[in-house]
């Protein structure tokens, strides 16, 4: 298997245990995304399960090897614990340029399917504090739980980092590999872009990605506090160009940081 450099696993604790028709197995304890973690019991009797004849047991099976692969496909997201909460049912939308952003998203999400054929992407732009992480990491999880897409979510910085890493004698990635999972994914969420300064380096790299999905097809959604002129500046007005093609939607967070709220 393939180590992800941005994506994660969840967590696993086993102890040897004995099934009365298959023998000996590992039971294994799985960290949940969210919510509460739980026992995989013997393998071999939920797959007999989901094979066999309908019962309650095939039910709790199939929902089992259900949880446990989108369970998976959630930890594969790379999104951060403090974002694994964040739905679009729990944004909160006090003021109205919360509401429209909300909506926008929500729209994004029911109409994956075409925004993913037209590659269609997304910018939440505006202040530090205002939602953008938060509402960004909802369409994640939202894709991937209802679409079964694979998603990612990687802070720009952290691209900058792995790439850097990258160029080490005994790094772990090779620069190709990084960029090879970055546009490999359905759905890539680039946060906080242009927070970090921006050497040359720093914009021609997040630009390659950028143009990479674009021209494999393949949705991005970028979030950033820089101004919409800074940002052309930043990652190039062809960049930025094929950000907003095919009806990608420019969301403007422009209300104050909410206070002690999420990013
Ligand atoms: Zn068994």
């Amino acid at each position: 298997m393939r180590i992800s450099n941005f994506g994660a696993v969840p967590r696993t604790k086993t102890r040897a245990d004995r099934c009365p028709v298959h023998g000996e197995f590992d039971r294994t304890l799985v960290e949940a995304f969210e919510g509460d973690n739980r026992v995989i019991g013997c393998p071999r009797c939920r797959f007999d399960a989901i094979h066999g004849q309908d019962s309650a047991e095939r039910t709790e099976a199939v929902e089992s090897k259900r949880w446990e692969t989108q369970n998976a496909a959630l930890f594969a997201t790379g999104i951060a614990l403090r974002f694994r909460g964040c739905s679009l049912e729990n944004y909160r939308t006090p003021l109205d340029g919360q509401k429209l952003a909300l909506d926008t998203c929500r729209a994004y999400v029911d109409q994956f399917e075409e925004s993913f054929a037209a590659g269609r992407c997304l910018l939440l732009m505006g202040n530090f504090g205002t939602g953008k992480t938060h509402l960004g990491c909802s369409i994640l999880k939202a894709v991937v739980t209802r679409y079964g897409a694979t998603a990612l979510y990687v802070p720009a910085a952290d691209i900058i980092g792995a790439l850097k890493a990258s160029f080490g004698r005994d790094a772990a990635s090779s620069e190709r590999e990084i960029f090879a999972e970055l546009a490999g994914v359905d759905l890539l969420l680039i946060d906080e872009l242009g927070a970090q300064g921006g050497t040359e380096f720093e914009r021609q790299s997040l630009h390659q990605i950028i143009d990479t999905r674009y021209r494999n097809m393949l949705p991005t959604i970028i979030t950033s506090n820089l101004p919409s002129t800074e940002l052309a500046a930043y990652i190039g007005d062809r960049a930025l160009d094929r950000l907003r093609e095919n009806g990608g939607q420019a969301v403007a967070f422009d209300w104050d940081s909410a206070r002690g709220g999420d990013q």
